[in-house]
C-alpha cells in the first residue's frame, strides 16, 4: 500500500494549488482527480481583478474579454452602469484555466491519477485511508477539493453548515448586436419577484449566461428566466436544455472545515462568496493556506489549529461579510438597487472590491453604522438590517 504525506480529492482550483504549494515544500503528495483534464466545469469564467493577481499565472492567452463596465437593472428595466478606469473582470475560458493551474503543479512535480476517483475514506488513528475503485492508499492528511456535495464532505456531515444555491449558465458563440455595441460591459439582471438574478458575460467570440437563485427554497424557473433574459437582451431564442449547478455557500461561521486530518478546500468546504458567487479565489486562496498549515506544523493538532486560524482571519470575515450584503439583498433588493444606483460611494465601493482594494467588510460597516441607517429608513426596518429583534408595526 502506497503511503503519502498528503493525498488530494480533486484539481479544481482548490486542489491544483493546494498540490502545488505542498510539492514545493517537498511534501510526498498524490492527488486523485475522477476526470480527465482538461474537463468541462460550469462557471461563468469571470474572474475579479482580485482573482487574478492572487493566482499569479500568465493569463494573457487565456483571457477573451476585459471588463470596464457593469450594467444592472430591475426586471430588465431602468439600466444603470457603474463604469471603472480599469478592467475589473477578466473572463477567461475555465477549462483552460483549471488546465493551467494542473499544468504548474505538474511541473513543479505534482504528481496526479486522472480517471481516479475517491470512493470511500477511513481515518486511522495514526493515517488515513482511502479508497479508489482501483486500490486503496494511505495518507497522514487527506485534503477535500471535490467540489460541491463531494463524498468526503457528506460522509463528515460538513454539508449541514452549507447553504446550496442552483444557479444555471449556457455558453453562446455568435455575434450578438448588444455585444459588438457594449464589447466590454458585464450585464447583471435583478428579478426580485421570482427570487433571482441572471449574468451576460461577453466572452470574446460569444457570451456567458447564467441564472442563480436568491434563495434555494423559493421555486424559481430558472430556464424559463434564462430564456427571458436571452430574449430581451441577445434578441435570441433559445434551444438549449440547462441543468442546475449547486454554489455551496458557508452559513454556519462557527464551524470550521477540518476534522481528525481531513481538511476541506474551496467548494467543498462552503468557501464562496455568497453575494457575486466568486469560488475560485477562495478555492485557490484555502489550497494555499491549508498546504502551509500542513507544511508548517509540527503535528496534525497543530496543522488543524492553524488553518482554522488562517480561515478565521483570512476567509471568513470576507465571507460572512458577503453573506451579509446578499441577505440584504434578498430582502431589500429595491433599497439595495437604489443604494447602488443612486449612491457613487456604493458604486466605488463595488469597483473597490471587484478590483480588491477594498473588502465587503468595509462596505458592511459603512452600511451598518453610518451611510443612511440613522435618517432616512424607518427605526423598525434599521433595527431589521442590523439584526436586532424588533417587529414591523401595524397601521
Ligand atoms: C454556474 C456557476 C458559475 C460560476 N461562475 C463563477 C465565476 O464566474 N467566477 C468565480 O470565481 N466562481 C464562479 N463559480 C464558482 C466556482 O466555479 C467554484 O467556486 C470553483 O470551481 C471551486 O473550485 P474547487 O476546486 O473547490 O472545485 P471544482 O472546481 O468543482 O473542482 C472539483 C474537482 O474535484 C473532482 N472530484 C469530485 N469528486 C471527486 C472524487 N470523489 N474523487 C476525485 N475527484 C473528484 C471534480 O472532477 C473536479 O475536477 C461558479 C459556479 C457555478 C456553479
Amino acid at each position: 500500500m502506497s503511503h503519502y504525506d498528503a493525498i488530494i480529492a480533486g484539481t479544481g482550483p482548490a486542489g491544483a494549488s493546494a498540490l502545488y504549494q505542498l510539492t514545493q515544500k517537498g511534501l510526498k503528495v498524490l492527488a486523485l482527480e475522477k476526470e480527465t483534464f482538461p474537463r468541462y466545469k460550469a462557471c461563468g469564467g469571470c474572474l475579479s481583478s482580485k482573482t487574478k493577481n492572487f493566482l499569479n499565472l500568465d493569463l494573457s492567452r487565456l483571457i477573451q474579454t476585459e471588463i470596464f463596465q457593469v450594467n444592472f437593472s430591475y426586471n430588465l428595466k431602468e439600466d444603470f452602469a457603474i463604469k471603472a478606469p480599469g478592467p475589473v473582470g477578466h473572463m477567461v475560458n475555465r477549462t483552460l484555466l483549471d488546465n493551467l493551474m494542473v499544468e504548474r503543479a505538474l511541473k513543479a512535480g505534482g504528481k496526479i491519477n486522472f480517471g481516479e476517483k475517491v470512493v470511500s475514506f477511513n481515518v486511522k488513528p495514526e493515517k488515513i485511508e482511502v479508497t479508489t475503485p482501483q486500490t486503496t492508499y494511505t495518507a497522514d492528511y487527506l485534503l477535500a477539493a471535490e467540489g460541491a456535495a463531494g463524498i468526503i464532505g457528506s460522509t463528515l456531515n460538513w454539508h449541514k453548515n452549507l447553504t446550496f444555491y442552483p444557479t444555471v449558465t449556457v455558453e453562446l458563440e455568435g455575434d450578438f448586436p448588444l455585444i459588438r455595441e457594449f464589447p466590454q460591459t458585464a450585464w447583471t439582471d435583478l428579478f426580485p419577484s421570482q427570487g433571482a438574478y441572471g449574468w451576460i458575460f461577453p466572452k470574446g467570440e460569444g457570451v456567458t449566461i447564467g441564472v442563480g437563485k436568491f434563495s434555494p427554497r423559493k421555486k424559481v424557473k430558472l430556464q424559463e428566466i434564462i430564456e427571458q433574459i436571452s430574449q430581451f437582451r441577445l434578441n435570441l431564442t433559445p434551444e438549449f436544455k440547462i441543468h442546475p449547478h449547486p454554489i455551496p455557500c458557508l452559513h454556519n461561521f462557527n464551524k470550521f472545515p477540518v476534522k481528525d486530518r481531513v481538511f476541506l478546500l474551496g467548494d467543498a468546504g462552503g468557501l464562496v462568496d455568497a453575494f457575486i458567487g466568486e469560488g475560485i479565489y477562495y478555492a485557490a486562496f484555502s489550497g494555499e493556506l491549508a498546504a502551509c498549515a500542513i507544511a508548517e506544523s509540527k503535528n496534525p493538532k497543530e496543522a488543524e489549529a492553524n488553518y482554522i486560524q488562517s480561515l478565521k482571519s483570512k476567509i471568513y470575515p470576507e465571507l460572512k461579510a458577503a453573506g451579509w450584503i446578499a441577505a440584504f439583498m434578498r430582502r431589500f433588493p429595491k433599497i439595495a438597487y437604489k443604494l447602488l444606483k443612486d449612491h457613487a460611494l456604493m458604486a466605488d465601493f463595488y469597483r473597490g472590491v471587484l478590483g480588491g482594494e477594498k473588502s465587503y467588510q468595509e462596505v458592511t460597516d459603512r452600511v451598518k453604522n453610518r451611510l443612511f441607517l440613522d435618517s432616512r429608513l424607518p427605526q423598525w426596518l434599521i433595527k431589521q438590517i442590523r439584526g436586532e429583534k424588533t417587529e414591523k408595526p401595524t397601521v
